[in-house]
């Protein structure tokens, strides 16, 4: 089964929204194989968001992304790195397509409630950097 990696961003954890978007994903056929919830410090966030560092809106990235708890899950599936991405929709909440996760819990292009790996690749580098082996159901 393949393996993705997502995270509920601060604003949604804030929010209240954590359930019905954990409820939202299982429904769509994910198990849950990790879940921690953690608080990245300004200097984790900036390592994770690596790939982006020479972007306009980096800071702003690193700043919302470590202002608050966020809930960091590994999701398994077929197809979940792709499934996921379609699930959530794309990174403005106002283009999205009608029920996916940004469409209902995004507040802004910034803000916009949930991550979710681009690739394999990116999926196994950032499940390494939430969780060790021993907390992944296989
Ligand atoms: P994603 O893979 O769909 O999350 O999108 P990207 O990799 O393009 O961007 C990563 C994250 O950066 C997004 O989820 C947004 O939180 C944020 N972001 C993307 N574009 C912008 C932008 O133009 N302005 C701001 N402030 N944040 C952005």
């Amino acid at each position: 089964m393949e393996k993705t990696l997502a995270f509920i961003k601060p604003e949604a954890v804030c929010n209240n929204n954590s359930g019905k978007i954990i409820d939202s994903i299982e429904n769509a056929g994910f198990q849950v194989a990790a879940l921690k919830m953690v608080r990245l410090s300004v200097e984790q966030a900036q390592k994770f968001y690596e790939i982006h560092k020479e972007k306009a809106f980096f800071d702003d990235l690193v700043n919302n992304i470590s202002c608050g708890s966020i809930i960091a899950m590994v999701l398994a599936k077929e197809n979940a790195v792709d499934d996921f991405r379609k699930l959530m929709g794309a990174a403005n909440p106002a283009a999205a397509e009608e029920g996916t996760l940004r469409k209902l819990y995004g507040e802004s292009i910034e803000k916009n409630g949930i991550h979710g790996a681009d690739s394999l690749e990116n999926a196994n580098t950032e499940i390494g950097f939430f969780f060790n082996k021993l907390e992944i159901i296989e």
